[in-house]
């Protein structure tokens, strides 16, 4: 089949490998100049094939309140009289409760389960440079109560296959001493050993340069998807701004900007952004910089080792609308992070002022329950890869396999169901 592939993010790019390999015809068109420009840049580099716990939880509702009147808090919403927003909102409320949380990981870790065996397949079968190493993780735990939630939902993601062991504040600082400075202030922390990091615009470059030697594949860049065409019910191609390219199948996997896209044709995903930001703070002695990947659980900040910088990444800001994204930058969430950083890391980024540290903001393409969408949309040839949220590398390698499944009429590794794009 003739394949068009809207978007060359980390998804985008999974999604046209899987489908190249299957023996389709495949063309990438995406707007930016190169691959993985967009939330696939700067992103908090973490494989969290293990620990997939969804924003929407059980405590999450209780502690909103106190958010919104914290301008340094770790989720900020800005309300607007727009529908769209409330019914997101309504999404994420209902998805906050405990069952419906449960499922929410279970669906996600079955996916990343997924996504692990296919990006081990690529790395067995390709040579390719991004940073990667297995780490290992550590969710770090403040306080008590949110420590004794961690190790039930621990309990729950060990019956499901994550191997994952919590450990008292003395084991945690052992196993990481870089963590010493939090000292009397970890309650307790979960540590993953499987854990794996990697830089997610490398590895878009790494892909976009095997997909480019590709005899079946064409990427075009600088190329912005104006409108999906149809006819006789079924989708025929897309409209960029210069020409018509003509395809059996169409995959949008725009992130965020797919919104727009859908619009036109009466799909409305329930997506949103997800504003987040980080920092890239070099390694330059070593010193008091963390090997493991360090989650501090309170302030939903990520610390990764990747390659000589620490990556550190975090925030949520409930911002702009999916058709109408706000990618601008707001200094003070970037400051938040570094402040955080001399609190937990002393010494790390020390010296460095905001400005040398590589302020980046993305958004994250999210569904009110975390779940992505992935598989044939209403209308028929049009499939959507999209609404990975916070997850995008981790998943991206299984939602593609997933799709080219569908797609090739096979049965897939995990439960096309769960993850059904005919919702939207
Ligand atoms: C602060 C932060 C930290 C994160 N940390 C992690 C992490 O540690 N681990 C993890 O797994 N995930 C993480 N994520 C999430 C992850 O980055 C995203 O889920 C992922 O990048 C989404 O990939 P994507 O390909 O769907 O979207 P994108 O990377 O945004 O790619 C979509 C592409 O489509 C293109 N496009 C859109 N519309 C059009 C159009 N009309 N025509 C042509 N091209 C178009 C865009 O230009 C873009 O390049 C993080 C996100 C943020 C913001």
């Amino acid at each position: 089949m003739r394949v068009v592939i809207t978007g060359a993010g980390v998804v985008g790019l999974a999604t046209a490998w899987q489908l190249a390999s299957d023996g389709h015809r495949v063309t990438v068109l995406e707007r930016r100049e190169g691959p993985g420009l967009e939330t696939s840049f700067a992103n908090g580099g973490q494989l969290s094939y293990s620990y997939v716990a969804p924003l929407a939880g059980p405590g999450v509702l209780g502690k909103v309140p106190g958010w919104l009147l914290r301008r340094d808090a770790p989720l900020r919403w800005h309300p607007r009289l727009d529908p769209a927003q409330w019914r997101w909102l309504a999404g994420f409320m209902r998805a906050c409760n405990g069952t419906a949380s449960d499922d929410t990981t279970r669906k996600l870790l079955r996916l990343a389960f997924h996504s692990r065996d296919r990006m081990q397949a690529l790395l067995a079968q390709r040579s390719i440079d991004f940073d990667f190493a297995r780490r290992g993780k550590l969710i770090v735990h403040r306080d008590a109560a949110s420590f004794d939630a961690a190790r039930r939902l621990l309990d729950y993601q060990a019956q499901l296959g994550s191997e994952q062991q919590a450990l008292d504040r003395d084991a945690c600082i052992a196993l990481e001493p870089a963590l010493a400075a939090l000292g009397e202030r970890i309650a307790g922390a979960v540590h993953t050993p499987s854990e794996e990091v990697g830089d997610c615009h490398r590895f878009c470059r790494a892909l976009a340069g095997l997909l480019a030697a590709h005899p079946d594949v064409t990427l075009r860049f600088g190329a912005t998807v104006r409108g999906i065409a149809h006819a006789g019910g079924r989708v025929r191609g897309v409209e960029t701004g210069d020409d018509f390219v003509e395809a059996d199948a169409v995959v949008v996997a725009g992130g965020i900007g797919s919104a727009a896209l859908l619009r036109p044709l009466g799909l409305r995903p329930p997506l949103w952004p997800l504003k987040g930001y980080s920092i890239t703070v070099p390694v330059t002695s070593g010193a008091g910089a963390p090997h493991i990947s360090v989650t501090d659980f309170a302030r939903k900040i990520v610390y990764a080792r990747i390659g000589h910088t620490v990556r550190v990444a975090g925030m949520a800001d409930l911002t702009g609308s999916p058709t109408r994204p706000d990618p601008r930058p707001d200094p003070e969430r970037a400051g938040t992070l570094l402040t955080e950083t001399r609190q937990v890391f002393p010494g790390l980024a020390d010296g460095h002022a905001l400005h040398d540290l590589q302020p980046w903001a993305g958004l994250r393409p999210a569904t009110p329950s975390g779940l992505p969408l992935i598989g044939e949309s209403r209308m028929p040839g049009l499939w959507l890869n999209i609404g990975h949220g916070g997850l995008g590398f981790t998943l991206a390698m299984g939602s593609a396999s997933l799709l080219a499944d569908t797609m090739a009429g096979r049965r897939p590794a995990v439960h096309a169901t769960d993850y059904a794009a005919t919702l939207a």
